[in-house]
């Protein structure tokens, strides 16, 4: 199973790959970690890209398509992945397709007041990286701590109101030739998701093994909260 995950900031890419990486045990790769975790360990690729992703702004292709490249040359990949956050660019979408082949890009739509609601209650581990909501499930059992290791879950710098409004405009300004570069390869997949993750996993699941994109067994039991 070989997928991306496309929407704007808020659509639940983050919490949806967590699903399909526990149950069926294939990497959840998110360009959006990966960077925070160079910028946190001061690395050379941190210092490179830390403004952009600051004030979220986009990060040059040639950078991300270079990440990317060497993420999905990992062992981890061979019985599929779940992109999150990359492509953003139609630019990143063909280098993509010179890399590997994907099965199928999932579009979660949400609408821009549902979004932004959800960003603003975001609470992120920031050892796992499970994601938590003060306004939704699923909250943390106790107050501001991650249920799995019991750290302290923090926000992210860019889910302060200003920089979600201009993470709005960039994804706008730069997304819909990416979804039809998909649909035009009927590749592309749309689901409704200002709908609760309850009714969304199901609904998503149904659809990647209906069209033989998800064959793999479960390798364990996910319990929604
Ligand atoms: P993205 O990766 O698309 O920016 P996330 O998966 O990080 O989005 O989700 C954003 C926030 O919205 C998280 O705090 C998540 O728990 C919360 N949330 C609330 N309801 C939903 C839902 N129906 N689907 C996805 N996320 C939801
Ligand atoms: P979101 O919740 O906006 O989907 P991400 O965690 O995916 O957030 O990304 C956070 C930031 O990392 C973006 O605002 C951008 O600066 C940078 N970034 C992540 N993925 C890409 C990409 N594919 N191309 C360019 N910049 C990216």
């Amino acid at each position: 199973m070989k997928i991306v995950l496309l929407g704007a900031p808020g659509a639940g890419k983050g919490t949806y790959a967590q699903y399909f990486r526990d149950k069926y045990c294939i990497p959840h790769i998110s360009t959006g970690d990966i960077f925070r975790a160079e910028i946190a360990a001061n690395t050379e690729l941190g210092r490179k890209i830390k403004t952009y992703v600051e004030q979220g702004l986009l990060v040059p292709d040639d950078i991300v398509i270079e990440v990317v490249k060497k993420r999905l040359q990992q062992p981890d990949t061979v019985n599929g992945f779940i992109l999150d956050g990359y492509p953003r660019t139609l630019v990143q979408a063909k280098a993509l397709d010179e890399i590997t082949s994907i099965d199928a890009a999932v579009h979660l739509v949400v609408s821009e007041e549902v979004a932004v609601r959800r960003l603003s209650g975001r609470m992120v581990c920031p050892v796992c990286g499970r994601v938590y909501n003060i306004y939704y499930e699923p909250k943390p059992r106790v107050d501001e701590q991650c249920d799995y290791d019991g750290a302290k879950l923090v926000r992210r710098k860019d889910d302060e109101p200003e920089v979600v409004r201009q993470r709005y405009r960039v994804f706008y300004q730069t997304f819909n030739p990416v979804i039809e570069y998909y649909r035009n390869t009927r590749r592309l997949i749309e689901v409704n998701a200002d709908k609760s993750i309850r009714e969304v996993v199901p609904i998503l699941e149904k659809i990647l093994i209906e069209n033989k994109i998800l064959n793999l067994k479960p390798c364990r039991e996910v319990v929604l909260n």
